[in-house]
């Protein structure tokens, strides 16, 4: 018998959790496009996308999901045969260096690893070797989604102005837009790349470039009509928005979707991301007393609050993924990027989520770990309430 009937929960790493109140905005008849309510509304996202980035900046967007973003990035800063720093903590940094490759720009890439942060003196050292700057940006990832890494965005910053390197600092934040804290203009963020599918809880479809006069300067041959963020900041027609049909229902969903991080405040969206990651963590403090079954990354500090990357004894990540989903209705994050993929699996707590969702998340992972006899520490349950319950603080 399955007991997985009843509301499903997506506990994937991207897309999250759509909320009805976003799902309800976009369940409407088409809009007007030329003049009225959909215009205004346009206008209406921008500051509150800078808002949530943190920026004074630009912010261009683009129907298409976190790889369009990608190229955008690298089509408007760069030039073909342009040198790229590649810091790479998972898979995401490796697959956007490999995007600017294909399209003529050559890598420098450290990889380190997939259970490490960047580690600021190998970058410290690339950067006082390259006397002549032939790096023109230094790409990485806030949020590693395969490996569940976060690196510490302000540290690189302080890092390549002690090297007095005038490459561009450019952060993929996908994974932790909307969920981890992110100061783009405070670390020094030249250019920051996101998708709407995460912790911005709307349909994937838009993505979203946010870059300052730096990044803006930096203007190379690789940039192409579509692409080119110049019409979609300095919007003379509304069409200029997008080049061409805007995503209307997106930007209806997106609307209220940051209406929602306006009502909860983005300082407590990052608190609330931040209580519930350490439940989770907790539970698997309890869980690895005994067993294979570890968290990928295993300092707290480094850490994503959005994505947990977990490893375990040879194929218990995917038989953990299979029964969760098939007899509870809970889908859990597959391995990425890994060889031995079915001994790994992830768990995405991004956006819409709440501490019932997460008490729930892990009493199923914990009915699965006993179903599928997989060796496991005791307590773990009481562990993750004991933090909600002092995290939560007291009732208002
Ligand atoms: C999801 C994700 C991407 C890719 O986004 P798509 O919308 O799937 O193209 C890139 N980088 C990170 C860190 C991600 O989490």
């Amino acid at each position: 018998m399955s007991l997985s009937n009843g509301r499903s929960y997506l506990a994937i790493p991207g897309p999250s959790v759509m909320p009805e109140r976003v799902l309800q905005a976009m369940h409407r008849a088409s809009p007007n496009i030329y003049r009225g309510e959909l215009i205004e509304l346009t206008h209406s996202l921008i500051p509150d996308l800078r808002s949530v980035a943190r920026t004074d900046g630009d912010v261009a967007m683009y129907i298409g999901n976190g790889h369009a973003a990608w190229e955008a990035a690298i089509a408007n800063t760069l030039s073909r045969g342009d040198t790229v720093l590649v810091l790479a903590t998972g898979r995401f940094c490796i697959g956007w260096g490999e995007m600017a490759a294909m399209m003529g720009v050559t890598l420098q890439t450290i990889d380190f690893g997939f259970e490490s942060d960047i580690d600021m003196a190998q970058v410290a050292d690339a950067l006082a070797k390259d006397v002549d700057h032939k790096i023109k940006a230094v790409l990485c990832v806030q949020v590693d989604t395969s490996s569940s890494v976060k690196n510490d965005i302000k540290a690189l910053r302080d890092t390549m102005t002690a090297a007095k390197h005038p490459a561009l600092l450019m952060v993929d934040c996908m994974a932790s837009l909307g969920c981890d804290r992110f100061e783009m203009d405070a670390w020094g963020v030249d250019l920051m790349v996101a998708g709407c599918q995460k912790g911005l809880m709307t349909p994937a479809g838009i993505g979203f470039v946010f870059f300052n006069d730096k990044a803006k300067a930096h203007r190379g041959n690789l940039v192409t009509a579509y692409w080119d963020w110049q019409p979609r900041i300095n919007v003379s027609e509304y069409y200029r928005y997008f080049d061409g049909t805007a995503p209307t229902h997106h930007l209806y969903g997106l609307r209220v979707a940051l209406d929602m991080i306006n009502e909860e405040g983005v300082e407590n969206v990052w608190n609330r991301h931040s209580v519930l990651a350490e439940a989770i963590w907790a539970a698997f403090a309890a869980w690895e007393a005994k067993g294979q079954m570890r968290l990928n990354i295993s300092d707290p500090s480094k850490r994503g609050t959005s994505v947990t990357a977990v490893c375990t004894g040879p194929g218990d990540g995917l038989a953990l993924q299979n029964w969760t989903e098939q007899q509870a209705g809970l889908t859990l994050g597959i391995g990425l990027g890994r060889e031995q993929a079915a001994d790994f699996y992830r768990i995405g707590h991004m956006g819409h989520v709440n501490a019932h969702m997460i008490m729930g998340m892990l009493g199923t992972v914990q009915a699965g770990l006993t179903a599928l006899e997989i060796a496991h520490g005791a307590g773990a349950l009481d562990a993750a309430a004991r933090v909600i319950a002092s995290g939560a603080g007291p009732v208002g």
